[in-house]
């Protein structure tokens, strides 16, 4: 961080400044020239109040050179964090395939597409049991028995279960669930992350409709700082200008998230596009670019499926690209195809 301070600062007042600062711990190096003064902040800046000291008197400006998220930042923590459910990982070369149906609607739905999903390679069951919907008069979610039966599917199936919570006070719901899903639509419910932070189990974390990666970074922070290390970020598509499609996939997410963190990242072509037939190039681009996983809307009739059925593959056509996706890995990125079925430790 680096504050300018204003001519004829003074001095006693900076040096006010320099040992509030100090108090942060960060060491202060003071550059003095003809005309300014310039505190060069060094060390772990995260918790130093920009603001409060922007709005000082004798500041004239101040800027961050170091991002504002420690826990998340690859500088401080190197190695690729790997997330593991059940046998499931997701990170650092293990590849996650994340798949069902945007809302779990009967328990022989949800278990014949869990049965489906499975056989054809995927690691993880996916179903929403509380639904945030764009209209109060659209299906909401079967709540707390939709939860229910992803545990029976996750029992007939042994995939571990992701679903989304959408308030704290269904948290007594989650206790049972192996990976927490947080929308893009609560991505800064920061009471919710304070809280999950609590937890010492996997948070599915996905980009809100109109966030920055920083913010989403940001509300990843909420949670590590909380003791939770175990967190998956989600790119989902993001608003734009465009309409051809229902939000537009940033790539560019993966690369970019792989530099600043080393939290995995998987990507979710189903929400990003809205259309099943863009979905398999999506998935594709995707793992091209260095995915850890996919999240994959798959249905077993998604002409009558009560939400996002336009999006959802067929359970036949999620085992077609289930096939490519683990054969692309394999010849052209030489990473591991099939899903671990990890050797004990
Ligand atoms: C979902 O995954 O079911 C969902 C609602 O996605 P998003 O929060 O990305 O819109
Ligand atoms: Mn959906």
């Amino acid at each position: 961080m680096i504050i300018k301070l204003r001519q004829n600062a003074d001095k006693a007042q900076v040096e006010h400044l320099t040992h509030w600062i100090q108090e942060y711990g960060v060491e202060i190096h003071t550059v003095t020239g003809k005309m300014d003064t310039i505190l060069g902040l060094v060390g772990d800046t995260s918790r130093v109040p920009l603001e409060r000291i922007q709005s000082l008197e004798i500041v004239e400006d101040v800027k961050r050179i170091q991002e504002p998220y420690k826990n998340a930042n690859r500088k401080f923590h190197p190695d690729d964090t790997v997330v593991q459910a059940e046998e499931a990982r997701i990170g650092g070369g293990h590849f996650g395939l994340i798949a069902g149906p945007c809302s779990v609607e009967t328990e022989e739905q949800i278990i014949q597409v869990a049965r489906n999903v499975k056989a054809a390679g995927a690691t993880m069951l996916r179903g929403g049991a509380f639904k945030p919907r764009t209209s109060p008069y659209s299906f909401q979610g079967l709540r707390g028995k939709g939860v229910r039966m992803l545990l029976n599917a996750k029992e007939e199936t042994g995939l571990p279960i992701v679903t989304e919570i959408m308030d704290l006070s269904q948290l007594p719901l989650f206790e049972e669930v192996d990976v927490i899903q947080v929308g893009a639509r609560n991505m800064q419910n920061f009471e919710l992350l304070k809280e999950l932070g609590h937890l010492r189990k996997p948070i599915l974390l996905k980009r809100g409709l109109a966030n920055t990666l920083e913010e989403l970074l940001m509300s990843a922070e909420y949670i590590l700082a909380g003791g939770n290390e175990q967190v998956i970020l989600c790119e989902r598509g993001i608003r734009t200008f465009e309409t051809a499609t229902r939000n537009t996939l940033d790539l560019s997410a993966v690369p970019v998230l792989h530099q600043l963190t080393h939290l995995p990242v998987v990507v979710d072509p189903s929400h990003a596009t809205g259309k099943a037939a863009l979905v398999p190039s999506m998935a594709l681009a995707a793992t091209a670019a260095g995915a850890d996983g996919l999240m994959i809307e798959v249905h077993n009739d998604p002409a009558h499926a009560l939400c996002d059925g336009p999006q959802s593959l067929t359970p036949d056509a999620f085992a077609d690209l289930s096939r490519r996706i683990f054969t692309f890995r394999e010849t052209l990125c030489g990473l591991s195809s099939q899903p671990e079925k990890e050797e004990a430790e």
